[in-house]
């Protein structure tokens, strides 16, 4: 593996994630056409939005404490930005995230577009419903890393009908070129995050033909999954955290108590493994266990991209961020040298499962390491070139297909818009 952070930018961009980075003055996003650094975003990312070498997106750590102790610093010449490494010297020229214009523009109900949803590197995440009730008991029950109790009423509105959600949807699709919108939800009592999001997925599928996510909690009733797909959702993804039991009841006292992180592991499996061919025409179906890496100890991390690879799902992998203002903001940081093995086995266990990684046209994620970029993390990648000639083969083929329903969208869209409503070109 290439072990300088110069000419290696996965591990540019794990090491950004576990150090943060110090901002020159003259560095203010905002003033340079960047992306207004939000508190947070799904309960993780709280940085600055930017383009490393080799085009990863990537969200970088800038107001927590530790990021004032980084060897990193952004500073902007005439030349623009580029990240200085206190002992190496120049070590990469960088982009920000470009801010999309329709941030700044209202929707018809008069509510800033930014305030209903936002994008993370190139998609479009929503967080569509009431703050998850963890944050509302007493005493609270919130996982003590999250926090979107903060953030919503600040950085996000509070409530989001289906027509503002549509609206920002196709903006975002006409202008930023987005190919997915994921929709996020915490926790509500009586299971209503299904019944919650699904007029949202019916009406933007219908409105825009995009890629459809969702990320709640496992459903009691694991029907609802084949529904799910049914109604054109794409990938479905469940955020147990830790795999490691004592650390899961810790950090996420309302997820123990609530489900159990057995119900997640059976929501996975049963998503990966049951979960047929149900879509409308070609749909593509991904299931994802998320894990936080650095909140237990890398061989649990392993453990976890083992166990999930090992049902046909995806693995999300999050390096752990001490947000501000959540109950574990003063604990440190990761090291990167601890999470380099289990973001190079996060690869090596898709690839050895023949899991369709990379697939989707223009996702770049800003808050995790992908595993296809975990690439980049091994010593031996070639040995895994049919794998990796399938999925580009599969690429083609997803994109094509994606065309077409996209242009199906717009035909549909057409043919009964109502006035004053344009469909996207
Ligand atoms: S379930 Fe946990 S991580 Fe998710 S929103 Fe609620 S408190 Fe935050």
């Amino acid at each position: 593996m290439e072990t300088d952070v110069r000419k290696n930018p996965a591990l540019l961009k794990l090491d950004l994630y576990c150090k943060g980075m110090r901002l020159g003055d003259e560095c203010l996003p905002e003033r340079n056409g960047g992306r207004r650094i939000l508190r947070t975003r799904a309960g993780l990312g709280s940085g600055l939005e930017l383009i490393l070498p080799g085009g990863l997106w990537t969200n970088v750590p800038v107001v927590e404490a530790f990021a004032l102790e980084s060897p990193y610093v952004l500073r902007h010449g005439g030349d623009g930005f580029r990240i200085d490494h206190d002992a190496l010297g120049p070590v990469a020229r960088v982009r920000l995230s470009p801010q999309p214009e329709w941030y700044e523009r209202k929707t018809s109900t008069g509510k800033p577009m930014s305030r209903i949803g936002t994008l993370q590197g190139t998609y479009l995440g929503i967080y569509p419903a009431k703050v998850c009730d963890y944050w509302l008991l007493t005493p609270k029950e919130q996982c003590a890393f999250c926090s979107v109790g903060l953030n919503l009423g600040a950085d996000d509105a509070d409530e989001k009908s289906v027509q503002e959600v549509v609206e920002v949807a196709r903006a975002a699709q006409r202008e930023s070129r987005i190919t997915y919108i994921d929709f996020n939800t915490g926790h509500y009592d009586g299971d209503t995050y299904l019944d919650i999001l699904e007029p949202y997925v019916r009406r933007v599928k219908e409105a825009t033909g995009l890629l459809v996510g969702v990320q709640t909690p496992p459903h009691r009733d694991l029907t609802r999954y084949k529904h799910l797909r049914r109604i054109g959702v794409n990938r479905v993804s469940f955020c147990f955290e830790l795999f490691n039991r004592e650390r899961f009841r810790t950090v996420c006292p309302g997820k123990h108590r609530e489900y159990g992180l057995d119900r997640y592991l059976a929501a996975i499996e049963y998503c990966a493994r049951e979960v047929g061919p149900e879509g409308q025409g070609f749909e593509p179906w991904v299931v994802n266990g998320e894990i936080i890496a650095g909140l237990e100890p890398a061989t649990d991390s392993i453990a976890a991209i083992d166990w999930i690879t090992s049902v046909g799902a995806i693995p999300t992998v999050c390096v752990f961020r001490p947000l501000q203002g959540t109950l574990y903001k003063d604990v440190r940081p990761p090291r990167t040298e601890d999470l380099v093995p289990v973001f190079a086995r996060l690869y090596e266990a898709c690839m050895e499962r023949g899991l369709p990684i990379g697939l989707a046209p223009n996702v770049h994620v800003s808050l995790v390491l992908l595993p296809e970029e975990a690439r980049w993390l091994q010593n031996r990648p070639r040995r895994f070139w049919l794998g990796e000639l399938k999925n580009a083969v599969a690429r083609r083929v997803v994109a094509t297909r994606l065309r077409r329903s996209r242009r199906r969208a717009i035909e549909k869209a057409r043919n009964r818009r109502p006035v004053g409503l344009q469909p996207t070109p």
